[in-house]
């Protein structure tokens, strides 16, 4: 039989707060109203300060992959050298589409458990002066690590190579300074350390990238992936260029609000403070981490490492079925169980019931674990971070 659902601790889509919920449920207007479109404009603004940046801002009507993919579509041209940081299953897949559009594909691949680091980069990009633009994951959330984007967007910068960076579990997680750091690209979405629903791509484009992407004569047109309608129309004339998800725009407003309110630094720290947390509690509990090291672990999710002969699917199920926790497996990066502290669900007792559903399932599932050491130590983490 399977238990009733009591806790969402996925790694995206969160779980929400009443308030977003109420957000997404308010009365649906015609998106010509004038009190629509300011919400719209609301929302732009917003999401603007929340990744740290002055330059224009796209609220796509799509899922975050919609982003991604439009502004590669929108970015490369035939034969342009593109470079590609490999660290997990999005990076993998970028690539795909990298080729797939017709550019010439560069890549450094590492380890799903391991990071590229700036130095791979550096040298890199000194022994191939024809790359044009820099691909990478901000945080690549199926197996929980990072990559430095404070030092590779910068390098990137300075050399004039464009900047395409997936932040989908970056933003609000880790610190994402878009301006500061001369990010040409970056996708975020709401439902992941936002807290908000899925179903919306939001995107920072700066000048540079859009100057890029006027000239490319291959960039979508009159296209749900073209960039360019929304910036022609919607930004240009204000018009939409096609009807736009009225509910998910009231309900991400919501979810902005609160992390607004609480503040962007704050909302930052509430993940670090939820990583600190689970990552001594999975410790002195005796699991084993996926990442090979502490500082390149995501700070939005911690990623368990299993024996060979336990399948993470099998872990997930049961923590579900028989507890009533919904855990995140690694989604094909590795044999990996995810703990995660997103969103809503970064800080305090969250943590806590993660941890206690994963030790006591691995129990069950004949693994020797100090369950109770465990929790007890996350409990220590907790007390003192109050
Ligand atoms: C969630 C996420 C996306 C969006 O992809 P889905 O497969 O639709 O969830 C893209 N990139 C990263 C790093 C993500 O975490």
């Amino acid at each position: 039989m399977m238990q009733k659902l009591e806790f969402t601790l996925s790694a995206g889509p969160v779980e929400v707060t009443a308030r977003t919920l109420a957000g997404l449920a308010t009365p649906i207007q015609y998106h010509y109203d004038d009190e629509f479109q300011a919400t719209f404009r609301r929302c732009e603004a917003k999401v603007a300060e929340v990744m740290r940046t002055t330059k224009d801002v796209l609220i796509m009507q799509g899922e975050a992959i919609l982003a991604l993919e439009a502004g590669l579509r929108a970015l490369i041209t035939p034969g342009m050298h593109v470079l590609n940081l490999v660290q997990g299953v999005f990076g993998k897949g970028t690539g795909y589409w990298i080729s797939g559009f017709g550019a010439h594909l560069h890549e450094i691949e590492v380890g799903y458990d391991d990071a590229v680091t700036p130095d791979m980069v550096e040298e890199y990009l000194d022994a191939h002066p024809e790359i044009e633009m820099l691909c990478l994951v901000a945080s690549e959330t199926p197996s929980g690590t990072v990559t430095d984007v404070a030092s590779i967007g910068p390098m990137c910068r300075d050399r004039g190579i464009l900047t395409y960076i997936d932040s989908v579990s970056g933003v609000l997680g880790m610190a994402t300074l878009v301006d500061e750091w001369g990010l040409d690209y970056v996708v975020t979405g709401p439902q992941k350390c936002l807290g908000g629903a899925p179903g919306l791509s939001l995107v920072s484009v700066s000048a540079r990238a859009w100057e890029r992407i006027s000239a490319n004569p291959g960039a979508p047109r009159d296209s749900y992936l073209s960039i360019l309608d929304i910036k022609e129309k919607w930004l240009g004339e204000g018009r939409f260029p096609y009807t736009p998800s009225v509910a998910d725009i009231n309900g991400l407003e919501a979810a902005l609000d609160q992390a607004l309110e609480e503040g962007v630094d704050q909302v930052i720290a509430r993940h670090a403070a939820a990583q600190e947390l689970t990552i001594a509690g999975a410790e002195a509990m005796g699991l084993a981490f996926w990442a090979r090291r502490r500082e390149i672990m995501s700070a939005c999710v911690t990623s368990i490492r299993l024996p060979d002969d336990l399948d993470n699917a099998v872990v997930r199920d049961h923590a579900r079925h028989k507890y009533g926790v919904m855990l995140s497996h690694g989604q094909g990066a590795g044999n990996l169980i995810r703990l995660s502290h997103m969103g809503p669900t970064a800080g305090g007792f969250h943590s806590v019931v993660g941890l206690a559903a994963l030790g006591r399932t691995l129990l069950d599932l004949g693994l020797p674990l100090d369950v109770g050491g465990g929790v007890a130590r996350a409990l220590d983490v907790l007390s003192s971070q109050r």
